[in-house]
């Protein structure tokens, strides 16, 4: 018999509630997205707000949308971090609210094993090698001994927040990602920036000072849109390239906001066929963040027996992934 699972992800910008079912139909993924002031990055208070508004309204929407019977919910699970506090604890409520009323287990998801396992779930990935890029992530990951490893990560900023602050300074409204993109396929003029590559880890701040002061200096927005790919990009997949070649694993998978960028996984798909590995990328709409990697990471989880009390259902700013159980791959 099908059972579902309803998830809710609150743990940054994005509020959403998905219903999927056990044999990873995704039923319904219904979001709302805050949206800072133009020039300004994310607010957390004023983020958890809009949560707090728009929250009924997608909880509604995901459940019609999905024509699943709220009694025919098998499990309720959230985003327990990492993410921002206020923003946590608006989801953790509502998920919460409804385990209790409906009396069925509460279970916990980190949010980033849920980009990796809706990635995997959506692409037919079994065991690959994980590019996360994302607002709040940059890691390379790959599964080892019971749990997602992290092979290398940034030292300070995410590729979202490098694409999103160099886009700022420019005045545009975050997330910034997507005109950065369009500004750097206008052009073709490479300017040398810093590229930072540390043992297998990255580090994006030089980079995104100087190419400010680039800015600042008049130089166009398109060559510097184009350069600061080019580099952070060719960082990224230098590292993955690595970990590929140390693992000797056959797919690579990039999930996260970011994948959605053509030039990164132009870069990704040389490298990976240079090692004979599939690439492949979440769908648009499932590589940002979204309900249904909260709840088909969290039918996993509870499949492998894992759920919470109610009154044991904190939430976490900082939990890294790589200190989760993965049961469910064992
Ligand atoms: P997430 O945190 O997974 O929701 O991803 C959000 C991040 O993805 C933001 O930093 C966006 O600027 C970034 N992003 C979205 N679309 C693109 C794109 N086409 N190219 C580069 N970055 C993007
Ligand atoms: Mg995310």
């Amino acid at each position: 018999m099908k059972r579902y699972t309803l998830g809710v992800e609150s743990t940054a910008h994005t509020f959403s509630v998905s219903v999927v079912s056990s044999d990873g139909e995704i039923l319904s993924n219904t979001k709302s997205v805050y949206t800072p002031p133009e020039g300004s990055g994310i607010h957390p208070l004023e983020a958890s707000r809009s949560h707090l508004v728009s929250a009924p309204s997608v909880l509604s929407r995901a459940i019609d949308a999905s024509g699943v019977r709220t009694e025919d919910i098998a499990a309720v699970a959230y985003a327990k971090g990492p993410g921002l506090g206020p923003c946590l604890r608006v989801g953790a409520v509502v998920a919460r609210t409804l385990a209790s009323s409906l009396r069925v287990p509460l279970v916990p998801v980190n949010h980033a094993v849920g980009h990796i396992e809706l990635g995997c779930l959506l692409t037919g990935a079994k065991d690959p090698v994980v590019l996360l890029v994302s607002g709040g992530h940059t890691m390379i990951i790959a599964f080892a001994g019971g749990r997602w490893r992290i092979l290398g990560e940034t030292l300070d900023l995410t590729l979202g927040q490098l694409l999103d602050q160099f886009g700022r300074h420019h005045g545009l409204a975050s997330p910034c990602g997507r005109a950065v993109e369009e500004a750097a396929s206008k052009s073709s003029t490479y300017v040398r920036l810093p590229y930072a590559v540390k043992g297998n880890d990255v580090s994006f701040s030089g980079l995104l000072t100087a190419s400010k002061q680039l800015l600042d200096g008049g130089e166009s927005f398109s060559d510097i849109s184009y350069s600061i790919q080019e580099t952070a990009f060719a960082m990224v997949t230098e590292v993955t390239e690595r970990a590929l070649a140390f693992t000797g694993k056959a797919e690579v998978m990039i999930v996260g906001g970011v994948a959605a960028n053509k030039r990164l996984s132009l870069m990704m798909s040389t490298m990976s066929e240079r090692h004979s590995a599939r690439l492949t990328a979440a769908p648009l709409e499932y590589s940002g963040d979204c309900g249904a990697q909260i709840a088909w990471t969290g039918w996993l989880a509870f499949k492998s027996g894992m759920s919470v009390p109610v009154e044991d259902s904190a939430v976490t700013q900082s939990w890294r992934l790589d200190s989760v159980d993965i049961d469910w791959r064992n």
